[in-house]
């Protein structure tokens, strides 16, 4: 775009989000603004539910929280406006995860390199699931990155996250670094916690394989030493006949009880898999939006229930 039709379209996301400030609304909050109009606070944006909840234990008071994706919308495939893009140019920070929301990197990349903070890059992450590679094209392409992005779903590697956002805030705003380090310390003691009731929640259970909806649980599967079979490796995407077929077999040789549904993915193929091979269905959350109760450790909690039901785990 030349510059000053971008500098015009960055006027115009101004003057939007000026309008959505004066109807006072909650909106507000998910349209992320240029920086400054939360006094002298900075301002941290986060690309979706997990990041925003770590962010907003870390920052407390200190900083204003704003998020990209809206509670209900499904992250993958997000889309911005150019009053988010221009709050991502703005904002003291913008914490997201490369290769998860292609709209979101290109936001960081082309208005604020230096100010993104990578949760991907602050943790060792593992290679993209055999199902992305194996589809190669389309998930490949989506993505573009050879890891597996959704790493918030293993509460050790979330805790790494928290030490390193930390740092960066303290960085940025380095009058409130012994605040930031306080509350990391409590998060990481509390995501800390939640890895031992998964770890004996998990430890003993009559199959260790989840069908899942779409392969977003890999770093929960191999936390935990479950084993993952999703359906479909897009949450937009309808699986193959083939596809569903080959997961029928494997769901059978398992012994699988429970085929694993999400809020934000039609749950029809899911129902369909679990009649063919008599299981039911549940839904285990992937955090990939706001849930609509609770927080990310009440709904890491509801997730471990569920999983100790559909695994017939036992103590
Ligand atoms: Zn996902």
């Amino acid at each position: 775009m030349p510059y000053k039709a971008r500098f015009l379209s960055l006027l115009a996301g101004g003057m939007l989000l000026a309008t959505t400030a004066a109807c006072g609304s909650g909106a507000a909050q998910t349209a992320a603004a240029p920086g400054g109009a939360a006094g002298d606070k900075p301002t941290v944006v986060a690309a979706f539910y997990p990041l925003q909840w770590l962010t907003e234990q870390i920052a407390g008071q200190d900083v204003t929280v704003q998020t990209l994706t809206a509670p209900g919308v499904e992250p993958h495939d997000l889309e911005l406006t150019p009053q988010q893009v221009a709050g991502v140019g703005g904002a003291t920070m913008t914490v997201y995860i490369k290769g998860l929301q292609p709209a979101v990197d290109e936001a960081v990349e082309q208005n604020a390199a230096d100010k993104g903070f990578d949760a991907a890059a602050a943790v060792q992450t593992l290679p993209a699931t055999a199902e992305e590679e194996a589809e190669g094209g389309e998930a490949a392409h989506e993505h573009e990155v050879s890891y597996d992005p959704h790493l918030w779903l293993d509460p050790s590697r979330f805790a790494g996250v928290a030490t390193k956002l930390s740092e960066r805030l303290a960085e940025a705003d380095p009058a409130h670094a012994q605040d930031y380090k306080e509350r990391t310390a409590k998060t990481v003691a509390a995501l800390g916690a939640l890895d031992q009731e998964f770890t004996k929640g998990l430890a003993t259970c009559s199959t260790r394989s989840i069908v899942t909806a779409h392969e977003a649980f890999g770093y929960l599967a191999n936390r935990y030493k479950l084993k993952q079979v999703g359906i479909s490796i897009d949450p937009e995407a309808e699986p193959s006949p083939a596809r569903i077929a080959e997961v029928a077999k494997v769901a059978k040789a398992e012994k699988v009880t429970t085929i694993f549904t999400e809020a934000l993915v039609s749950t029809k193929v899911a129902e369909v898999l679990a009649t063919e091979v008599g299981a039911k269905t549940a839904v285990l959350d992937p955090m990939e939006s706001q849930p609509s109760g609770g927080d990310y450790l009440s709904a890491m909690r509801g997730n471990l229930t569920t999983l100790r039901t559909a695994l017939g785990c036992t103590a």
